[in-house]
């Protein structure tokens, strides 16, 4: 078996020499209950810079995993599991009811009909959770709402957008270059900007004059800054769900936006998609039927190979991925 640890805390933006892959002796003699897992869709998420995970230690995430033997009848062999068992190739988990972060370890995936099982860590799983209680619960989104999401082609983003418009909203979404721009129109974005080329100022004052009522916020910093600044309505909401452009930046060179909050009277909602774990499957039942239907669509972006999992990780950071980014591990 193999699985990936951190080899050095992260100092600004993570490279290939803070992992290290390590390869570890794994027994096919199973003791009662225990069931054997073989990772078959790893995720990487922006969340995983910030995580509590000290040298030596085994990244964590969730992966879409198949029981490739089992000693646990509610388990038989070929089930297809969504386990929270980190970097890791193939797992031997003692408990599969134990608890974790998103619930039991291992869960039985939901029936997706004839979706890909990926999705479980996509806009079925995790991200897209956080984009339907990030924008219906916490930022209590209405139809007529002019609303703008930041980092808008990533996993959350693209989901936030298109419940926007289910919603019956005014979408505005940007993203960092014209593949994923282009993309955000045809999945119905009604303005869309790169925002490496237009400034957020020039860009909002042309799609949104009248300001924005909710603001979906995926990168914070100086972005944020100019929307809070110049666009967001008194009184708006926003939704602080990440602010990926800070994560790696060591020298702190953001602007504080405490004052904007304080002068504008904003509702600023805190985003932890956790804190809904007990209502995922009704996210779930809902996103599934919006997949089916077609009004939500997704993109997978899909690096080949467990060997690859930082590199794919990296990559989030220089904005490689449209949509999820995953890896298929063999
Ligand atoms: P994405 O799929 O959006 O991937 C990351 C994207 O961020 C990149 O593709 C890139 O797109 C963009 N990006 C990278 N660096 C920068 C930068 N310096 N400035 C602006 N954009 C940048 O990731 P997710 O959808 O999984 O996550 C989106 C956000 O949501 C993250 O901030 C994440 O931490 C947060 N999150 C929060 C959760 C919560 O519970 N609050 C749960 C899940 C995610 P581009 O080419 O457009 O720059």
């Amino acid at each position: 078996a193999k699985k990936w640890t951190l080899a050095k805390a992260f100092e600004g933006t993570p490279k290939p020499s803070d992992f290290k892959l390590v390869e570890e002796p794994i027994s096919f003699n199973l003791k009662p209950g225990e069931i054997l897992v073989e990772a078959l869709y790893l995720t990487v998420d922006p969340y995983m810079r910030g995580a509590a995970v000290e040298p030596g230690q085994t990244m964590i995430g969730e992966q879409v995993a198949r029981v490739k033997v089992s000693n646990n009848p509610a388990y038989p062999e070929g089930t297809l599991v969504l386990s929270n068992l980190g970097w890791r190739s193939l797992t031997v988990v003692p408990k599969p009811e134990e608890a974790s972060r998103f619930g039991p370890l291992v869960r039985k995936l939901p029936d997706f009909g004839d979706l890909p099982a990926s999705l479980a860590i996509g806009c079925l799983g995790m991200p897209g959770l956080t984009a339907y209680f990030g924008l219906l619960d916490r930022g209590r989104v209405k139809a007529g709402d002019t609303v703008l999401v930041s980092g808008a082609a990533g996993a959350v983003g693209s989901v936030v957008g298109q419940i926007a418009k289910i919603k019956g909203c005014k979408v505005i979404g940007s993203a960092g270059s014209k593949e994923k721009c282009d993309w955000l129109k045809e999945i119905g974005f009604d303005h869309v900007f790169n925002y490496k080329e237009t400034s957020v100022d020039d860009a909002l004052k042309k799609f949104a004059p009248d300001g924005i009522d909710l603001y979906f916020d995926n990168v914070g910093g100086d972005y944020t800054y100019a929307v809070l600044q110049n666009h967001i309505k008194f009184a708006g909401r926003v939704v602080v769900c990440g602010a990926i452009s800070q994560y790696n930046d060591v020298e702190k060179k953001e602007r504080s936006t405490y004052g904007f909050i304080i002068y504008k009277q904003l509702d600023i909602l805190g985003l932890i998609v956790v804190a809904y774990k007990d209502r995922f499957p009704e996210g779930v039942t809902q996103l599934l039927q919006w997949v089916k239907e077609g009004k939500i669509k997704y993109k997978e972006t899909i690096t080949k190979g467990f060997e690859r999992m930082p590199e794919a990780f990296i990559d989030l950071f220089k904005g490689g991925n449209i949509g999820k980014a995953i890896v298929k591990a063999a």
